[in-house]
């Protein structure tokens, strides 16, 4: 189909009402830059997930990288997205306005460099994303163990998707997803095959252009609205039935599976990824940062699952802006409450 059959697709869609979920961030943006999210029908609910790992990290995390900020010696990097985001008392930026040492990084292996500068302090880097980020820092962490390097740790809180999705099945009733594609990059579009098969759902894999995007979205409303259940990589160009082998064999050589916390979810087991025993001298305490507490009115885990839209939310707009983020969802750029209010702002 060509682009303005498909875009005519979308607009005329009367099949029966569905409720699908973008999974990512990314998709989020593109969905509302492109205008493809006013192209839908009203039948057609597009709800955001839980595809942002800043936004899914819980106050536990947030609260062990801002204790160790403050600690003496110790100097924690993270992306700059992190630095915003709540704790259950402080940020980052508020634990750096207190006297902690907090500096950000643009892709992990600078703070390495970093490091390298100060060899007396321990630099504490935020090792946070999904199966897209995971092998990066699986090789970094391969580097700091065969350079013997001293001064650097990692606080993980990674976290692999289909478990998450699993428990959205299980919870919410959505009728198909649009799968990450840079999650399915790396981990293949049969990763999501399993889900399809229990849940009985379309999941289609979809790239990052409007182009890429408005042909997997006419492929989910397409096999939605006819009750099919299966895979389908709308994204061929760069995702494999497998994914990237190279990829997946040095995240299982340095990272095992263990339960993780997410915010909206809770603590699913299997979803995190740990550094094995041969780096646990790399760990900077990861384990068990199951708490979440989310200031008061804030909604972000409902946003998160798909039970509300960031409009929903008492707080949106009003005491949560941008500027002063209340939740994480108004702070990350991949941030469904911020990419809704920057994109829609002035219709407010
Ligand atoms: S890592 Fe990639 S696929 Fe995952 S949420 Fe971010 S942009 Fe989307
Ligand atoms: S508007 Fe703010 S407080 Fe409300 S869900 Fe979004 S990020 Fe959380």
């Amino acid at each position: 189909m060509k682009n303005e059959q498909m875009a005519a697709y979308l607009t005329h869609y009367r099949g029966r009402p569905l409720r699908l979920m973008e999974v990512c961030g990314t998709h989020t943006s593109v969905l509302y830059r492109s205008g493809l999210r006013g192209m839908l029908p009203a039948q057609v609910a597009m709800l955001s997930g839980p595809g942002c790992p800043v936004c899914v990290t819980p106050t536990a995390y947030i609260d062990r990288l801002t204790e160790l900020s403050l600690t003496p010696g110790v100097c924690v990097l993270s992306f700059g997205d992190m630095l915003a985001v709540p704790g259950s008392k402080l940020s980052l930026a508020g634990a750096r306005a207190r006297g902690g040492r907090v500096g950000f990084f643009y892709a992990p292996e600078q703070a390495l460099k970093i490091a390298a500068k100060e060899p007396k302090t321990c630099f504490v880097l935020a090792a946070v994303g999904f199966e897209t980020t995971a092998p990066v820092w699986a090789v970094l962490a391969e580097t700091i163990l065969q350079q013997g390097i001293q001064n650097v740790r990692l606080l993980t809180a990674l976290k692999t998707m289909p478990l998450a999705m699993d428990a959205l099945c299980e919870t919410g009733d959505i009728d198909g997803f649009l799968c990450p594609g840079h999650v399915a990059v790396v981990s293949g579009s049969e990763s999501f095959r399993p889900l399809a098969d229990k849940w009985k759902k379309p999941m289609v894999v979809g790239g990052f252009t409007p182009e890429l995007l408005l042909r997997a979205l006419c492929r989910l409303l397409r096999e939605a609205g006819e009750r099919h259940s299966g895979v389908w990589n709308e994204y061929p160009a760069y995702v494999r039935r497998d994914g990237n082998s190279k990829a997946k064999a040095v995240v299982a050589r340095v990272f095992e599976t263990g339960p993780a916390c997410w915010r909206g979810l809770g603590v699913l087991a299997g979803s995190g990824l740990y550094l094995r025993g041969k780096y646990a001298a790399l760990d900077a305490g990861s384990g068990a940062l199951y708490d979440d507490r989310a200031p008061e009115g804030c909604c972000c885990g409902k946003v998160l699952t798909g039970a509300l839209t960031p409009q929903q939310c008492p707080l949106f707009g009003k005491a949560c802006l941008p500027e002063h983020p209340v939740g994480a969802c108004m702070v990350s750029s991949e941030g469904s409450c911020r990419i809704t209010y920057l994109e829609r702002g002035d219709s407010l």
